[in-house]
Formats: structure tokens, C-alpha cells, sequence
């Protein structure tokens, strides 16, 4: 399979290059240059395969055939070793339970399927491959776990001090091994210009070899699209039509299950669910796509205000914005309306949405008669657990594997938010 470039579609690279340079080199997204269609008798006979069964299919479909049938079998089973059910509230509003993977929210799936193909490219390789990551929170846990014990790949992730909360900052800074954690004494935004910088560096690549695992990487929208099928197997054989409601940031999780649409998912058409950062939305309302600083929310993994996917979108329709419309409705909500959707989706169905998914649930309201709702909850409501407990006035449970992390000690390096600081350290390790 070849892939383009969404800035140049002359800019052309295989499936190893778009992986390992995650950035076309004129900074474009890498889109698969054809979408095949799946078989009719695959479609119709989802609600009889595994879920592996389904990965494999739709990854064949999106990567060709530069990776050996037994590598691509492997590569599916070890990103995709936890279930993704779908929980129904009531006849026609069901959850689709995206975390139940190492760090409870559905990054699992992109990480570790981008980490085990990427372990597969270096093969044979003797200089080892680092990865330099910069996180908000989710990302980092779950591109840390992805790559835990990946032998050849290190894993470098950096963070800002004082702004992730005390479980994220445990995922990141408990595992050793192969990940390491710098603190960095700034923002979010400082954390990436110094990601920035490094790859730019000249100095650093006679030591590193270095890649990004970033969220627009091809490889982490790939799995994204399988757990549509799997969503839709689990409500197959009633044989309504099935809308999917997706909680949306910077739209990748969207992008996949547009892409499974024209692989051939049977979805009618899908919400993109956002909080205040109503940009999408805006844009199907309006035409316009006006990009803007992104405003702090309860549901922060959303808080984007330029929708780095969204080009992608545009691509999938040829940038015909009715034929979007057609297919995705906008719906946002803002943190009061968020927690009264918890509120609701507690004491009507006894089901506790973390604030992403909450917004989902509740654009479901919308729904046509005769229409199968599937909500998409994107993470864990522990993960939220201060939010969690303080809307709904309960104690939330925090699984196991978030609950050992807490006794675990934190490992971090201290770093001021200055490029020069991080090269040294790259350099004198
Ligand atoms: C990352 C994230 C999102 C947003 O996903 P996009 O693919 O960026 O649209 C939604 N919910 C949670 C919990 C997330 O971590």
C-alpha cells in the first residue's frame, strides 16, 4: 500500500516510512492512497468472527501486503489482547467499552499496535530506536505501556510538572525498564517544542535514531477502525440501523470509523460529540473551519482547538462539506451540561460514563426512531475519578491495575523547559 501526503498527493511513502516518519516531510498527514471495500460475506458474517479475525481483515485492507501474513496475525493479537464490549443502557442506547486495555482508555489500541509494528521495521537493526514523546496525560500512559519491554525501541516521554493528574503521572513514571519520564518544569506546550527541536537537531542523530509516536501517526489510526466492526457485530443481527456517537479532540478515533465506513461498516452515520471546543460542530453548522486557542474542560482529553485530523476528513470526502454532512452530525456540550449527562446516564441506567463518553451518551438523544445508538467511552471513569466522584457523589471503584500504581514510587528526571537542557542530557547519557 502506498500512502500520500494530505499537503502534496505526489508526496508518496510505504507503510515503514509513513510509520517511522509519522510526518510526511512536508509536514503533511499520511493518508492509505486507496480504501478497498471488504467482502459482502465478511460483512454479514461479522457476528461470527473473533474480534483478532476482524483486526486482521481490516488490516490487510489498509496495509497491503508489505507485512508477511504471520507477522501481520501477530502484530493484530498483541495490540488487540482485550475485549471491547458493548454494554446496553437501554434498547437503543449501548456503550462501547474502549478501556479495557494496560492504561484504561482506547489509546491502548493505536500504542500498542504502532509499537509492535514498529518493532517489527527495526528487526535486525543494531542501533536502537528512541522514542521522544510529549504528553497531556492520556497519550503518555498509553504509549509508555505500548512499548513496555519492546526490545530495540526505548521510550522517552515527556511531561509537565504539576499538570497531569497523580494516576496519569504514576503510569508514566512507575514502569522503568525501557520508558523513562522527564518532568519538565513548563507546559504542554513546552514539553512539545522541545520534542520539536530535538527532532530537528543535526547533533542528536549520529547518537539517536529517533521517531515520534504522536496521534497522527498512521499506525495508531489503523486499529481504531477494527472495533467499529466489533462494535457493530454486537448489534448485527437486530438489524437496525446503527449510529455512532464519538467523543472527538483531535479526531482520530472519528477518522478510523469513517475509514471503516468505507472499508464497508454498515454505520448510517456518526456524532462527533466535543465539549466547548466546538470547532467540527461549528463547521458542519456553518461550512467554516475556524481553528482558535482551545478552553479548559472537564473532559480535557478533548480540549483541542485545531483538530490536527481533520484534514484527513476533509480528504475522505473529497472536501465536499454536504457529503460530510451527510454522514456526521456535530453535538457538544459544555462542563455543566457534561455532568448533568452524568448524572442522567447514573441514575436512569445505573452506568457511570467518565466526562468524555458522558457527551456521547447524551448526544444519543438525537437518535431516530428505529435507530441503534453506540456511544463510544473512550476511557475508564476512574481515570477521571476526582470529576467522577464529585458529580455523582459516589465512591468509583479504581481497578486493580490503576490501584497498584498508586504504592509504586515515581521515577522522573527534573528538567527546566529549555531545549539546550534536554539535548545535554540526551547527550551525556
Ligand atoms: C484522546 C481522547 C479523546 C479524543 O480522541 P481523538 O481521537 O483525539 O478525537 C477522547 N476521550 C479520551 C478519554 C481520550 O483520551
Amino acid at each position: 500500500m502506498s500512502y500520500y501526503s494530505t499537503n502534496n498527493p505526489n508526496v508518496r511513502a510505504n507503510l515503514k516510512e509513513a510509520v517511522m516518519q509519522s510526518l510526511a516531510p512536508d509536514k503533511g498527514l499520511y493518508m492509505p492512497l486507496n480504501i478497498g471495500h471488504l467482502p459482502r460475506t465478511f460483512i454479514d458474517q461479522l457476528f461470527t468472527l473473533s474480534f483478532e479475525e476482524i483486526g486482521f481483515e481490516v488490516s490487510k485492507l489498509l496495509i497491503g501486503n508489505e507485512v508477511p501474513t504471520s507477522v501481520l496475525q501477530h502484530i493484530v493479537t498483541t495490540a488487540i489482547n482485550f475485549p471491547a464490549p458493548l454494554v446496553f443502557l437501554d434498547g437503543d442506547k449501548a456503550s462501547l467499552e474502549l478501556w479495557h486495555g494496560p492504561s484504561l482508555a482506547f489509546k491502548d489500541f493505536g500504542a500498542r499496535y504502532m509499537a509492535a509494528l514498529m518493532s517489527w521495521f527495526i528487526r535486525g537493526e543494531n542501533k536502537p530506536l528512541t522514542i521522544l514523546v510529549a504528553t497531556s496525560g492520556d497519550t503518555g500512559g498509553a504509549v509508555a505501556s505500548g512499548f513496555l519491554k519492546t526490545p530495540g525501541i526505548e521510550v522517552i516521554i515527556l511531561y509537565p510538572s504539576g499538570k497531569v493528574s497523580d494516576l496519569q503521572e504514576k503510569q508514566l513514571t512507575t514502569l522503568g525498564e525501557n520508558i523513562t519520564a522527564i518532568e519538565v518544569e513548563g507546559t504542554f506546550d513546552d514539553c512539545q517544542a522541545m520534542v520539536k527541536e530535538a527532532f530537528a537537531d543535526t547533533n542528536l542523530s549520529a547518537r539517536y535514531h529517533l521517531s515520534s509516536a504522536n496521534s497522527i501517526n498512521i499506525a495508531r489510526l489503523i486499529p481504531q477502525s477494527f472495533y467499529y466492526f466489533e462494535g457493530y457485530k454486537q448489534v448485527q443481527q437486530q438489524g437496525r440501523e446503527v449510529v455512532f456517537s464519538v467523543p472527538s479532540g483531535n479526531f482520530g478515533n472519528l477518522t478510523a470509523g469513517l475509514m471503516a465506513k468505507k472499508m464497508g461498516l454498515p454505520a448510517k452515520r456518526f456524532i462527533a460529540a466535543t465539549n466547548i471546543n466546538k470547532i467540527v460542530p461549528e463547521y458542519l453548522e456553518t461550512g467554516v473551519f475556524n481553528p482558535r486557542s482551545s478552553a479548559a474542560t472537564i473532559s480535557n482529553a478533548m480540549d483541542v482547538g485545531n483538530p490536527s485530523n481533520f484534514v484527513r476528513i476533509l480528504e475522505l470526502y473529497g472536501h465536499d462539506t454536504d457529503a460530510i454532512r451527510k454522514d456526521i452530525t456535530g453535538f457538544w456540550l459544555d462542563d455543566q451540561a457534561t455532568r448533568s449527562a452524568m448524572k442522567e446516564a447514573f441514575d436512569k441506567h445505573g452506568y457511570i460514563c467518565d466526562p468524555h463518553g458522558a457527551i456521547a451518551y447524551k448526544s444519543l438523544d438525537t437518535l431516530k426512531a428505529g435507530e441503534q445508538g453506540i456511544f463510544l467511552e473512550t476511557a475508564h471513569p476512574a481515570k477521571f475519578i476526582d470529576t467522577v466522584q464529585e458529580t455523582l457523589g459516589i465512591q468509583v471503584p479504581v481497578p486493580e491495575s490503576l490501584a497498584i500504581l498508586a504504592e509504586r514510587q515515581k521515577k522522573a528526571v527534573l528538567m527546566p523547559s529549555a531545549y539546550p537542557a534536554l539535548r545535554d542530557w540526551l547527550l551525556s547519557r
